[in-house]
């Protein structure tokens, strides 16, 4: 098949999440499975440093009353997989994807999107690609799916349009006058298509419009059904049941692996899990932690309410007087990284604290922490729960979504499972989790079965990829046999 991948964000060209993970993994897996995979995404300042190459011909993207400019420069990824950058130095050369420097989302995203959703019908008109699939992912690309089965009906007649949600919480909402910005009449602003509570909802027009809606997790699948978790998007999502689906997302092994990772200064395997503690050393130096035996607990993410970090705040007290270290690496809201810093400073050699984005110590977090802390509200699927897996860094995790999926409790009398979860948004509950961790801890033989034991898991993208690719291939054929949806009333 010929699958075109479009999404905001790509490693290793751009990224603030776990989809730019996806976006860089999963097309790889689909090519070694013997297809031609296309991946579309912004060209931002970051992608620049990749060197792409300039396309000879341009674009001319509609966009409202204007038609705006699009350079297109391309890199070759491996022999059946290419990413396209769309270029328009206006709207993406930009160091933020979505918020300036002060953290604020920058005032023209719809325009940004809009654009870049158009862009993507546009170039494969120009490259002369009909494909089999074309595979869209969250908000910034929720046009796409629509573009598609209208305004591009003729030339894309067919074609399986799959729109994967990676977090509802992020619904590229905008007042309603942004609507000519799409090029579609207003027949599409009502509650069927576009419109969502007075606003455009550029998330709920992927799901609308796509073929298969998918998201990262079989438990987050069901979760988006209801109030508490599909951030009022639940009506729409249950209108599209029968086509929505839940696909775990894999890790990407050649990026994260202990024993050839090049970031960690002493890799190991499962066999010399040993090593693994000079990495611990290391990480203790690193963030002046006291030097002692007991374990260090990490967490790398994203600072914002969803990632759990109240519940961290409130608990930190007795964490510490559990004996635990705290490691945590982490950017986002401003309120967040302040309080994050208060808690560094006020326990000195408990808690080590890094503000900002840098891959190469999440790296050493993973192989260095003894266990790996992840209490999110909820949690799509979650990359670093598996990653932490890999290193032998044990899960304690809240059972929401993904991390539901992946991690099971230990069970201490039969040494089975992979980490230790709970249940209620509370810290009371999630200390209870972490004093079954400490415990365990403490029995270092015991302990070092389980970390090995965690180690033996595999998340690799090869069963999600054929999972996408039956997916793929069944709504293939039905756009065959159905025609199209979407043709407004
Ligand atoms: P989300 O997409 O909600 O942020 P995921 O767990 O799916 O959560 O993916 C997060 C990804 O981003 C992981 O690869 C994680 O290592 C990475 N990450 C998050 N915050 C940081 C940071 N401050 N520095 C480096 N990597 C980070």
């Amino acid at each position: 098949m010929i699958i075109v991948h479009a999404g905001p964000e790509v490693v290793p060209f751009s990224k603030t999440g776990g989809l730019a993970d996806v976006l860089g993994s999963l097309p790889l897996s689909l090519a070694d499975r013997g297809n031609e995979v296309i991946i579309v995404s912004p060209l931002y300042r970051s992608v620049m440093a990749r060197k792409p190459l300039k396309l000879d011909t341009s674009l001319s993207v509609p966009l409202g009353d204007r038609t705006l400019p699009g350079d297109v420069y391309w890199i070759k990824i491996n022999e059946h997989t290419k990413a396209y950058f769309i270029a328009n130095d206006a709207l993406f050369l930009r160091d933020g994807l979505y918020v300036d420097p002060g953290g604020v989302d920058y005032k023209d995203n719809a325009a940004r999107f809009i654009f870049f959703s158009r862009a993507v019908p546009e170039l494969l008109g120009k490259l002369g690609i009909v494909p089999d699939v074309v595979h869209s992912h969250d908000w910034q690309s929720g046009l796409v799916p629509v573009y598609l089965k209208t305004l591009y009906r003729d030339r894309f007649r067919g074609v399986a349009c799959v729109f994967t949600i990676h977090n509802i919480g992020y619904q590229g909402t905008f007042w309603h006058l942004d609507m000519p910005l799409t090029g579609l009449g207003w027949e599409y602003f009502t509650k069927e298509y576009l419109e969502f509570y007075g606003k455009i909802s550029l998330l709920k027009a992927g799901i609308v419009f796509a073929d298969a809606v998918t998201t990262v997790s079989p438990t987050y699948s069901r979760e988006i059904l209801t109030p508490e978790f599909g951030y009022g998007m639940e009506g729409v999502l249950r209108s599209r049941e029968p086509d929505l689906y839940g696909i775990l997302n894999g890790v990407d092994y050649d990026q994260w692996a202990p024993e050839h990772d090049r970031f960690i200064p002493h890799p190991y395997g499962a066999d010399e899990i040993d090593l693994k503690h000079d990495n611990k050393i290391t990480l203790n130096r690193m963030f002046g932690l006291d030097n002692s035996s007991t374990p260090i607990i990490g967490m790398i993410t994203r600072l914002t309410q969803q990632k759990g970090i109240d519940l961290v705040e409130g608990a930190i007290g007795r964490m510490v007087a559990m004996g635990l270290k705290l490691v945590l690496l982490g950017s986002g809201d401003r309120a967040y990284e302040d309080r994050i810093r208060n808690i560094a400073a006020r326990y000195k050699g408990r808690v080590g604290a890094k503000i900002g984005f840098d891959n190469s110590l999440a790296h050493l977090i993973e192989a260095g922490a003894d266990m790996f802390l992840m209490p999110s509200l909820y949690e799509p699927c979650g990359l670093n729960q598996m990653y932490s897996l890999r290193y032998g860094t044990v899960p304690v995790v809240r059972a929401t979504g993904g991390l539901n999926d992946t991690i099971t409790e230990y069970d201490p009398s039969h040494e089975t499972g992979n980490g230790f979860k709970f249940s209620d948004q509370s810290a009371d509950s999630m200390l209870l989790a972490l004093k079954r961790a400490v415990d365990t801890y403490t029995d270092r033989q015991r302990w070092q079965r389980l970390s090995r034991a965690c180690m033996s898991y595999d998340f690799s993208w090869h069963r999600s990829s054929q999972d996408y690719e039956l997916l793929y291939r069944a709504y293939g054929t039905r756009s065959y046999l159905h025609g199209d949806r979407g043709k407004p009333a």
